[in-house]
């Protein structure tokens, strides 16, 4: 039985991320006592399957001794070693290796952060001082796309094109700029592919021209699919259009892989299934499967060579206490290993599983779109099929369907869209994913239910 006591301090003292406060301590918190493979347990003993691995970062399942293992081993050897003054440990070093041999193309070169939003800060860093390098310090500008997620910190907030991470932040900067989303369901261009990647190619070339031409323009950012902003899968061609857009412009690529790296879309890296090779490319929660935090920077040999010629003998002045930690390290060895001995092959079954389940709840009355790739996915729900008209905010689509499907024992992420997003582990096995569809179709016919929606649907 969860003490009383825990909430009130957590109410009191504990300050959650991306939470209405107020809200939050109105309702309370839920605490998570213990995990096991996909299925985690709250501190009252309700066990639940796991739908969204964490906050999709927990790859690899819940409960691996051999990571536990790798860990312990770590911190009793050599739990710290600074990557200052030329020093190193050999996980850190290893996993630098191992990582770079498996990268898309020429991106050989690793910078090891604690998470996504640092590393995405890192990226601007290293962008801004590659253009100083190549003499060309007004190339300032930065360009990412609506419903874009890259992070929390005031950089990363500000290439995030999401409302909530902007309002009341002061950001975006003055020199971060976006162009619409491919989102297929929902965009004016219509529901092909092709007329899609136009209209976004040729958003990209006015917003350049905006800018004041290619030559004022430092890097675009894109993921493989958008995550937060509500699993968009782009139309196949989508992101190596872009990226030879980019290309031919002279601006560099960044593909952001926080969410679709080490096997959430299948295969290690998206960028490979998408066929290019970006110039940056950013990881972080797979990389450790949540286990321990960890991100990292991949620079292609151009950009790296660049930086390193023109610093010379001096030194780039960018770095933390944490980079390259060894236990991270040695935690996203085991974990690599992990997808590479099963996982990834699991996942990729489990994906097609996942998906035809969710496909075959598209008769539902509720469900508009069902989307996805691999073990990402989502289902859209609006209260009318031809108009695409959405859940009323009424109905609090982010607050209470996450709730009715955690009373029916499903962790999902339910987006204020009335968007129900899955990223579950690579480990699922077929009944787990039996019991996601389950779950998640009860949560359907109980938010049909809701009075809310009820009201909308008679409109
Ligand atoms: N980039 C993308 C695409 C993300 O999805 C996230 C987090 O969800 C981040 C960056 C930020 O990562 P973190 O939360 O580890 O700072």
């Amino acid at each position: 039985m969860l003490s009383n006591s825990l909430i009130e301090l957590d109410r009191a003292h504990l300050i959650h991320p991306v939470a209405s406060y107020r809200g939050h301590e109105a309702s309370g918190v839920r605490v998570l006592k213990s995990a096991k493979g996909a299925t985690v347990t709250d501190a009252s003993g309700h066990q639940l399957v796991d739908g969204f691995a964490g906050l999709w970062c927990v790859n690899a399942g819940y409960g691996h001794e051999s990571i536990v293992a790798a860990a312990a081993r770590q911190m009793q050897e050599l739990p710290y070693a600074t990557g200052y003054f030329s020093l190193g440990s050999e996980p850190a070093i290893r996993l630098a290796a191992e990582l770079a041999q498996r990268a898309p193309g020429d991106l050989n070169h690793l910078y090891f952060t604690l998470g996504g939003s640092d590393a995405v800060d890192s990226t601007v860093r290293f962008i801004r001082y590659y253009w100083h390098a190549r003499c060309e310090p007004q190339r300032e500008h930065f360009i990412s796309v609506e419903q874009g997620y890259h992070g929390s910190s005031t950089v990363g907030a500000g290439l995030t094109a999401l409302p909530a991470f902007h309002a009341g932040f002061g950001v975006p900067l003055s020199w971060q700029h976006r162009i619409p989303s491919h989102y297929v369901y929902r965009n004016p261009a219509g529901d092909d592919g092709d007329a899609i990647i136009a209209a976004s190619l040729a958003a990209l070339d006015a917003k350049i021209e905006e800018i004041g031409g290619p030559q004022r323009v430092a890097a675009f950012y894109a993921e493989p699919i958008q995550g937060s902003g509500g699993v968009l899968v782009p139309p196949k061609g989508w992101i190596k259009a872009m990226r030879a857009r980019c290309k031919a412009h002279g601006i560099l690529f960044v593909a952001d892989e926080v969410i679709t790296g080490f096997g959430r879309t299948g295969p290690l890296f998206a960028c490979s299934e998408d066929d290019i090779v970006p110039d940056l490319m950013t990881v972080a929660k797979g990389l450790t499967s949540g286990y321990v935090p960890m991100g990292a920077v991949f620079m292609s040999d151009h950009v790296y060579d660049t930086i390193a010629d023109a610093a010379g003998s001096s030194a780039v002045g960018h770095g933390y206490t944490y980079s390259a930690h060894p236990v991270s390290a040695a935690v996203a060895l085991e974990v690599l290993h992990l997808y590479e001995n099963g996982l990834l092959t699991n996942g990729a079954k489990a994906g097609a599983r996942l998906m035809t389940g969710l496909q075959s709840l598209r008769d539902h009355p509720l469900v508009g779109d069902v989307r996805g790739r691999g073990m990402l996915a989502a289902i859209e729900l609006v209260t009318d099929k031809q108009r695409k008209t959405p859940l009323p905010a009424a109905a609090e689509p982010a607050k209470r369907i996450f709730e009715r499907a955690w009373k029916n024992g499903l962790v999902i992420r339910a987006f204020p869209t009335g968007v129900l997003g899955y990223a579950p582990p690579l480990c699922c096995s077929e009944s787990d994913i039996e019991a996601i569809i389950e779950r998640t179709a009860k949560t359907l016919d109980d938010t049909l239910a809701d009075a809310e929606v009820r009201a909308a649907l008679q409109h």
